[in-house]
Parts: C-alpha cells; sequence; structure tokens
C-alpha cells in the first residue's frame, strides 16, 4: 500500500499531524497500537504559546470546543494550574475564589472524584462547600462491582440519564452561586454539558476525575473522525513492528496485522510517544528507541537518570530523540531526510522551540506538516 505520508502513533501529535495532512490533500496513513496520552487528558493544553489560535481552529473543526483564557484550572486533588487553552468541559477560574458558596455533587459508590479534597482546598480559599452525592437507580448495577464505578461507564449511562442527575441536583440546590461535578458527561456529545449549564440553577464547573478522562476520550474519538472524514487511513489496533532504512532513507515499514504487506510513503512521522506508550522503552542499562533505533538525549552515567525524591522533577522524563531543526530523526549521527519525530517521543529535547506536554505534541506536529508540504525535506 502507497501513501503519501504513514504516520506510526494515534495520539495527540499523529492525529494533529495527519487531519493537518488531510486537509492538505496529502494521503495519509495513521498506524496507531492502542491507547494514549488522550485518555489521561486534564482538558488543559499546557505550553500552546503563539500557535493557540491555530491549534483551537483545527480542534473545532473536529467539532472539540476549546476556551482560550488565561486563568486558573482547578484538579482534581483540589489543586489549581495555570491555563490558558483548555476544552470546553473545564472552566477556568479568574482566581482561586471561585465563589461565596459552592455545591459538591457526587455519584454514591464513585470513588475517583475526590470531593473532601476539593472541598477542603476551596474552603482555604474562602468557598463555603456542601458535598451531596446522587444515587440513580439505572447506575445500580455499576455500584455490583467497585471496576465499573469508573468515570467512563458512569458517563455511559449520564449520555442517556443526566435529565435525571439534573433534577436531584435542582432538589440538593439551596443557595449556593456554584455547583461543582465530576467530568462524567457528554461521553458522546458535548452539548449536553451546555444543557446542564442551561438547566440548573447556578454556574456550573465540571471537575476532573481519576483517569480515564471523559473529555480526552471524546476528544480522541472526534479527532479520529475528522481524520478519517477527510479521507485518511487510520489502522487501529495495530502495530509498527519493523521498518527498511538504508542510506538515510525510510522506504516502507510493516505492521502487526499486514503481515506481508508493506506501507510504502515519501514521508514517515515517529509520533509512538514516550515512555507510557513505549516510544522509548528502557531496560536496566540501556535507554533506546525500539522501531529504528534512533539516537537518543540522555546522560550515559546510570545514575544521573533519576532522582531519589520520587516527587521531584525526574531527569528521565526529558529523555527523548535527537532531531536536527527541522525535526529530521537522527540515527549516528545523521538526519534520516524522510523520517521526522513529533509529539513527547522529542521528551525535552525541543523545550525552547515548542514547549512541553501538549503543546509540544501539536506545535511539533505543525511544524513537521509545515516541512511537508513546503518539501523542505
Ligand atoms: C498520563 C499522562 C497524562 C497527560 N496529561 C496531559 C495533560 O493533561 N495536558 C497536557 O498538556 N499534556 C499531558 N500529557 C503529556 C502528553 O504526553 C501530551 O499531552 C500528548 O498527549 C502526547 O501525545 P503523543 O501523541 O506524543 O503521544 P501518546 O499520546 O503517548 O501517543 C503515542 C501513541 O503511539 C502508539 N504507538 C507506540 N508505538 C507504536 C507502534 N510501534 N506502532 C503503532 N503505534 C504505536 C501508542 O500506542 C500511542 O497510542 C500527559 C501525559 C501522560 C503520560
Amino acid at each position: 500500500m502507497r501513501f503519501d505520508t504513514v504516520i506510526i502513533g494515534g495520539g495527540l501529535a499523529g492525529l494533529t499531524a495527519g487531519i493537518s495532512l488531510q486537509e492538505a490533500g496529502r494521503k495519509t496513513a495513521i498506524v496507531s497500537s492502542g491507547q494514549n496520552a488522550m485518555h489521561f487528558f486534564s482538558g488543559n493544553f499546557e505550553s500552546p504559546s503563539a500557535d493557540r489560535d491555530r491549534i483551537a481552529a483545527l480542534f473545532a473543526a473536529a467539532g472539540v470546543r476549546t476556551n482560550a483564557i488565561d486563568g486558573q484550572m482547578l484538579m482534581p486533588m483540589g489543586t489549581f494550574r495555570d491555563a490558558s487553552l483548555t476544552l470546553e468541559d473545564v472552566t477556568v477560574f479568574p482566581d482561586r475564589h471561585v465563589a461565596d458558596k459552592a455545591l459538591i455533587v457526587n455519584f454514591t459508590g464513585f470513588h475517583d472524584f475526590f470531593s473532601t479534597f476539593i472541598a477542603d482546598a476551596l474552603e482555604q480559599d474562602g468557598t463555603a462547600c456542601r458535598i451531596r452525592f446522587v444515587r440513580l437507580p439505572e447506575m445500580e448495577h455499576l455500584r455490583l462491582s467497585p471496576s465499573e464505578m469508573r468515570s467512563v461507564n458512569i458517563a455511559r449511562a449520564m449520555d442517556e440519564h443526566w435529565e435525571k442527575v439534573v433534577a436531584d441536583i435542582r432538589i440538593l440546590h439551596k443557595d449556593e452561586d456554584l455547583i461543582l461535578l465530576p467530568q462524567v458527561f457528554g461521553l458522546k456529545d458535548a452539548s449536553v454539558l451546555d444543557k446542564i449549564r442551561t438547566a440548573l440553577p447556578a454556574r456550573v464547573a465540571f471537575i476532573g476525575t481519576m483517569p480515564p478522562s471523559v473529555p480526552g476520550i471524546r476528544t480522541q474519538m472526534l479527532l479520529k473522525r475528522r481524520f478519517e472524514v477527510l479521507g485518511g487511513t487510520y489502522l487501529m489496533g495495530d502495530e509498527v513492528t519493523s521498518a527498511a532504512l538504508h542510506d538515510g532513507i525510510v522506504s516502507s515499514v510493516t505492521t502487526r496485522n499486514l503481515d506481508t504487506v508493506r506501507l510504502f510513503a515519501d514521508h514517515f512521522i515517529l509520533a509512538t510517544g514516550g515512555y507510557f506508550s513505549k516510544g522509548i522503552v528502557t531496560t536496566p542499562t540501556q535507554v533506546h528507541e525500539p522501531l529504528f533505533g534512533l539516537d537518543l538525549d540522555f546522560p550515559e552515567n546510570r545514575s544521573a537518570w533519576y532522582r531519589a525524591d520520587f516527587f521531584a522533577d525526574q531527569p528521565f522524563m526529558n529523555f527523548g530523540v535527537k532531531t536536527d531543526e527541522a525535526l529530521h530523526a537522527l540515527k549516528d549521527g545523521e538526519p534520516v531526510r524522510n523520517l521526522f519525530a513529533i509529539g513527547s517521543i522529542l521528551g525535552n529535547t525541543r523545550k525552547e522551540d515548542f514547549g512541553t506536554a501538549a503543546g509540544l505534541a501539536i506545535r511539533t506536529a505543525f511544524a513537521v506538516v509545515d516541512n511537508i508540504k513546503g518539501e523542505n525535506v
């Protein structure tokens, strides 16, 4: 099979590149082996920087609405984080005094939403909090097993029964000016969020739960759908297992499911993520990139890989594939002329140019797509 570009990895970086290439009329395939960091997404795009408008436009075309507001976002454990571009699920507050009085609503038996931590934190900043629980007969089957009482399963039930929850909350509500709810609404259709906001008698803020992230999964589904609507080929649940790389050029890759059928392309984009997604693999003595054996940026001295303080910023999280200025991956010190690396597989090697986290994933994808469109390879 022949494509203009084959992207290895269908997370945020791979999908951003794939959508942008298809929009430019390039025949693109994405091979993606499984879960990605979007499934754990807080809803806050870190380091979007000057590309905020371009990012928001790409997401809007996919049906993903974002807020470009500078402020503070309330995290699942009750801490705050700076935000400048978020998914629409996230309420960005101007400061930490989020309201005079807040009603925090949870579901009976749902342990992945930390209402008590959130109340403790908000009360320190002068918000009086009341916590109440909602219990629906339609969710009793989930409560039979603690492993079923997870955000995504609740969200599936809520797609159908959100109006009953709203009715219960209207009874619970007294004089609070803010109602806080877990992010378990709108798995398939984000318009439910607006309907809930309209139906309740106070401002509503949806707060993150423990993973999986409902807004993140919805976003991943919408981006994938956008890529496919544009004509892209998404090989879900497949994995690139080997690559033909000779004289500084990749000619094709093979995948587990396609067996002997090879994927040929003019350009290849490596978007396989960091350790979390096995884009980079460690053994007790080595750190390596498993598909191409690319050059990695990391210290030889193993004791410099990590810090004993578990909560410290860990150096190994910064390790990544080395690239040239145009993001061509390096192998044995030389750029592979048609292979680019984007997203978290870069670690913090290009932090100054592209930022970190989601900002890095999206902005490196844009940079490579612009390079390919300009034929600067
Ligand atoms: C748990 C977690 C939570 C995060 N939350 C946030 C957040 O809230 N905000 C933020 O700004 N950043 C967050 N980040 C940072 C995150 O890394 C980026 O935001 C971004 O989503 C990374 O995207 P990516 O496409 O580079 O990698 P990934 O999302 O890791 O995707 C890589 C994909 O490649 C696939 N893959 C790997 N090897 C192969 C192969 N051989 N063949 C085919 N497919 C393969 C993997 O299965 C995976 O689907 C988080 C990171 C983690 C690990």
